[in-house]
């Protein structure tokens, strides 16, 4: 059983084809720059392997459907090729950011989901609508191949009312579906099925807080296999700090600019977005950057790195308390949580009376297979798991064309 992964963005197309008969890639890559004067698209067949051979083409690809064509025509290649004809493809699995309330789950892609997706594009602009443009392109080229939507919020679906309300005008919540959604869901299950694979236990057995800090950041407390509770909201600004993202702050914030500097709403929601975070602390945003400025003495670049793990430790503390004090595992996943190994170490730093305790030495440097990392009494273990969306993205596609 072959399955393509789709992630579409506004000018982009991320794509992965997998075996799922020994969850193998056997291509990967990336289009991008979609609509602009020259395009790029990268094909790597069998990634990571003896027979790993690289494409890169720059040419102009003024759609998602001109840049769709060039990937199948690399897939299907009489050299380059990892299969003989689309017919091999058995199903599409597309990552789809926000669905809202409605998807508790992977759906085949019909009209009713489409409007859904649709219905659902005003808390996510434009990851929604660019989702919608890779389906439809899809779904003319691969005509007859179950389309199947994974979502980002699924995961986080089993959150309870008082994890998930926020405490504004109930109307808000029934008429416009303020509430808190969750993000990264997608990573979120994967690495906590792993770490709990891992331990040798089924999820149903373990709770498990996961992290997952990249250039966004959010964390999960994961009882018995199911989302308990996460840290960002009905948009990805919630939370822990982030590259860009200003996370937690007060929502008087907002006010409070408009009134005494006359910014519009949309400034400052594009100030917290893209200008916060690390970024706006100390004028970087890539956390490898940061630990050079640091050993240069730069007080506001040590300062940004204090204020995040700092927050990342508050929430592993509200979580514990979230799942009673029952935790198995902690998990760090993403590209700082599995390459970053001072951001790990100053994460979980004077947590020990709870039960939380490194191993200096395991924690020492990058993962790129998962690691234990905790001390030998460490009630809590500590794991580094580097996440597989698109490998999630397929089983779940799997699984329910198989079922279907
Ligand atoms: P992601 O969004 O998961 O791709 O993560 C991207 C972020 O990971 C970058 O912005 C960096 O801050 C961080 N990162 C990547 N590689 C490293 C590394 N070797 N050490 C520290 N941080 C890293």
């Amino acid at each position: 059983m072959k399955i393509l992964v789709i992630n579409a963005g506004s000018s982009s197309i991320k794509y992965q084809m997998l075996d799922m008969t020994d969850e193998a890639v056997l291509a990967s890559g990336l289009v991008e720059r979609i609509g602009e004067p020259t395009g790029k698209l990268v094909y790597k067949a069998f990634p990571d392997s003896d027979q790993e051979s690289k494409t890169v083409l720059e040419q102009p690809i003024p759609d998602h459907e001109t840049g769709m064509k060039l990937v199948i025509e690399l897939l299907t290649d009489a050299d380059k090729g990892v299969i003989k004809d689309i017919s091999e493809i058995t199903a599409v699995g597309h990552r789809i950011v926000h669905g809202g309330d409605k998807f508790h789950a992977p759906s085949l892609v019909d009209d009713v989901v489409e409007q859904a997706i649709e219905d659902t594009a005003p808390m996510a602009p434009l990851h929604n609508m660019a989702h919608l443009a890779g389906i439809r392109t899809a779904k003319a080229l691969f005509p007859g191949v179950p389309q199947v939507v994974v979502f980002d919020t699924a995961f986080h679906q089993t959150m309870p009312p008082e994890a998930y309300m926020y405490a504004l005008p109930y109307e808000m919540y029934e008429k416009q579906r303020v509430r808190r959604y969750g993000f990264h869901g997608t990573s979120h299950k994967y690495v906590s099925g792993e770490a709990a694979r891992l331990m040798g236990k089924a999820p149903e057995e373990c709770n498990v807080i996961t992290l997952h800090l990249g250039n966004g950041c959010s964390m999960s407390a994961v009882k018995g296999g199911e989302c308990v509770d996460t840290s960002m909201g009905l948009t990805p600004l919630a939370g822990l700090i982030m590259g860009t993202r200003c996370g937690d702050v007060d929502p008087a914030v907002y006010a409070f600019l408009e009134r005494s500097q006359g910014l519009t709403l949309s400034e400052i929601d594009s100030i917290m977005n893209k200008r916060s975070g690390l970024l706006g602390i100390c004028g970087m945003n890539d956390m490898r950057d940061i630990h050079a400025a640091i050993e240069k003495g730069d007080e506001k670049a040590a300062l940004a790195l204090n204020m995040v793990t700092y927050r990342n430790r508050q929430y592993i503390g509200s979580y514990m308390a979230s799942l009673g004090g029952k935790v198995d595992a902690i998990v760090f996943t993403a590209g700082i949580g599995e390459n970053d190994d001072i951001v790990r170490a100053k994460t979980v730093e004077g947590l020990e009376a709870m039960g939380i305790k490194l191993d200096p030495a395991k924690n020492a440097g990058r993962a790129t297979e998962p690691k234990a990392v905790h001390a030998a009494d460490s009630r809590v273990q500590i794991w580094v798991i580097p996440t597989n969306e698109e490998l999630e993205i397929a089983r779940q596609t799997r699984d329910l064309v198989a079922g279907a």
